[in-house]
């Protein structure tokens, strides 16, 4: 629809079904840019998501919390919201024969659950705490947990394109950790006309790893050499 558009007003006849990494959408990118810094046009939209701004209980703001729809995701049914009453675990902090026995139980609850496969995925967890393990590295826990999904809901976690945490602590004892999980087409870029990443940067310049190892010469200076 956008090139038919972009055909009829000014002159040219490029393909429908034009390859989205074709450069001569160039122009077209250019032609739609107009549109947009003019205000003419806007591919913006509101998308609502049910979020609590009071809960009963924590049960309830826990549960609405895991049920977070994203509104940045899209793909194929079904979504699977799980509740795992086992206590969180940190990769960093755990012997093996834990991270082992922890593995097990996950694989034990979820025997039954939908398994993605090889699907890209979007994945929202909550992990339910005690206060006094507030020490807890959200980004720790995620990692064991996550590696344990592997050949219980998905092939390998590197599928997962969006991650979405969330530590909620209290003041009680029990600990469980909540999981939503569904594919995601965000990789598709469907929603892209041109398929390739062109972007201005300006003045910025770009780091290089190189001019930052840690060498004799320039271990005292925090700056590349110029
Ligand atoms: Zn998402």
């Amino acid at each position: 629809m956008i090139l038919r558009e972009y055909n009829r007003t000014t002159g040219s006849s490029l393909e429908e079904d034009i390859k989205s990494n074709d450069d001569r959408l160039i122009d077209v990118v250019g032609w739609l840019n107009n549109f947009l810094s003019s205000g003419a046009l806007s591919f913006l939209v509101n998308q609502s998501i049910t979020v609590a701004a009071f809960s009963p209980d924590l049960a309830s703001k826990a549960s609405i919390l895991s049920q977070f729809h994203c509104p940045l995701c899209y793909g194929e049914a079904p979504i699977v919201t799980i509740n795992i009453r086992i206590p969180p675990i940190s990769l960093q902090s755990s012997d093996s024969q834990t991270n082992e026995a922890f593995k097990r139980a996950i694989k034990y609850r979820l025997s039954h659950t939908h398994n993605y496969g090889n699907q890209r995925l979007c994945v929202h967890v909550v992990f339910v705490l005690r206060n006094k393990r507030h020490r807890m590295d959200v980004d720790n826990m995620a990692k064991g947990f996550l590696d344990t999904l592997q050949g219980v809901l998905y092939d390998n976690d590197n599928q997962i394109d969006h991650l979405n945490l969330h530590k909620l602590m209290w003041e009680g004892d029990e600990e469980h950790i909540r999981v939503n999980i569904r594919e995601t087409h965000f990789n598709r870029h469907e929603d892209v006309l041109y398929h390739k990443f062109r972007h201005n940067w300006g003045d910025q310049e770009e780091l290089r790893l190189e001019d930052f190892m840690d060498t004799k010469e320039n271990s005292t200076s925090p700056l590349p050499p110029p």
